[in-house]
């Protein structure tokens, strides 16, 4: 059967997955801007023969390959398009021409290998038993493009139940593939809170209703959240990043600004943050005699695997890279808008290791040195098309 070879025909691949990568990487683009980006996919998946869809949810594409006899609902492989605002390193051959944009947290990758998937998926067409749907997202990095892509209707018109995405990881090693069941990566909300207050002169305070020390009190009374009203076994977090009021020591200001975010693995924490804020806050703001003002910007959901589905994708990711080589890691407190696509079907988001130490290729995602080893590019190929064929 032609699948036995998946291997050596990614690894024959490697050159073109590299190709197509620095290209990529050459010429990021933010969200919902993927213009030249969407260009080069889907001409590519063109001439892979794919069926072509552009502009979905605006700059995404999405490609189909048709099974001979279709047996069963689709299955859906998500690769993100959008690099971010970031300056790259000097020096490197296949640098950004773009200034102040990169391609920093391998989305480029991500491109190169589900465009492999198509390549190697295009000579296993006959063994194909779904459909296929390659879906290249735009605006991941907190623009929630997957989000329009649903809004959009992909998985009615393409009749996908299940969905699969993998994301290179420079802080695992290259040859390492890092899954685990259930709640994996966080949701995240954002609040602005504002104290209005009323100002004056700072000898006499007792004419004012003084923000500075209500959202002292604030801060302090938001402190009790994650540790008196969540489960201590359910990870949380609530930070409150910013705070400006004032302008000169004598003078007491009209109002003070708090900006949080929020963290949390399941719904009913993420309830529970949201409620204790609130009542927090409007409490201990009133109780200063200042009015509460609390802005709620609701980010992606939990990302939530799929028991089933990841059992299966760890199967499939032995025969990749070998047992020792699958590991198991723990919960992230980073988001990812693949979370809605795991909202409406089963399936898992998947680490594949990108990391290199003894090259230097340790950086972090979003960091200005940011880099893949790219010999994981074969890999990642190899695994979605087996996904594809063999998935949930
Ligand atoms: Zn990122
Ligand atoms: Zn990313």
């Amino acid at each position: 059967m032609a699948q036995d070879d998946l291997k050596d025909r990614a690894e024959r691949l490697t050159d073109e997955l590299v190709q197509w990568r620095r290209a990529l990487h050459r010429h990021p683009e933010l969200g919902f801007e993927e213009h030249r980006t969407a260009a080069f996919v889907s001409e590519r998946l063109r001439e892979l023969g794919l069926e072509v869809r552009t502009e979905v949810a605006r700059t995404g594409v999405v490609g189909v390959f048709r099974a001979p006899e279709a047996a069963g609902p689709a299955v859906l492989l998500r690769s993100d398009m959008d690099a971010l605002p970031v300056q790259e390193i000097e020096g490197r051959e296949y640098g950004s021409r773009v200034p102040g944009k990169m391609h920093a947290c391998g989305h480029d990758g991500h491109m190169a290998m589900l465009l492999g998937t198509a390549r190697l998926l295009r000579d296993l067409r006959d063994e194909l038993r779904r459909d296929v749907v390659f879906c290249f997202q735009p605006a991941e990095e907190g623009h929630g493009g997957a989000r329009e892509m649903l809004d959009s209707g992909i998985l009615e018109d393409t009749r996908a139940g299940s969905a699969y995405a993998l994301h290179l990881w420079s802080q695992f090693p290259v040859g390492t593939i890092q899954m685990r069941s259930g709640p994996t990566m966080a949701a995240q909300d954002e609040f602005t809170a504002r104290v209005i207050g009323r100002g004056g002169h700072g000898a006499l305070p007792h004419r004012t209703a003084d923000p500075i020390v209500a959202a002292a009190h604030v801060i302090t009374a938001l402190q009790t959240v994650v540790s008196r009203n969540v489960d201590p076994v359910a990870p949380a977090v609530l930070t409150v990043g910013s705070v400006h009021g004032g302008s000169a020591p004598n003078v007491i200001p009209d109002e003070v600004l708090l900006q949080g975010t929020l963290r949390s693995f399941s719904e009913e924490v993420r309830e529970t943050l949201r409620e204790r804020v609130s009542d927090l806050f409007e409490g201990t703001a009133r109780a200063h005699g200042c009015l509460p003002d609390l802005d709620f910007e609701p980010g992606f959901p939990a990302v939530v695997n799929d028991a089933e589905a990841t059992a299966r994708a760890r199967k499939i990711a032995v025969e990749v890279v070998g047992e020792s080589n699958v590991v198991e890691h723990p919960p992230m407190a980073a988001s990812e808008d693949f979370a809605y696509f795991l909202r409406e079907v089963p399936g898992t988001f998947i680490f594949l290791g990108a990391g290199n130490a003894e090259r230097g290729i340790t950086a972090p995602h979003h960091s200005a040195e940011f880099d893949i080893d790219e010999s994981a590019l074969p890999r990642g190929a190899e695994l979605l098309a087996r996904l594809a064929i063999r998935g949930l």
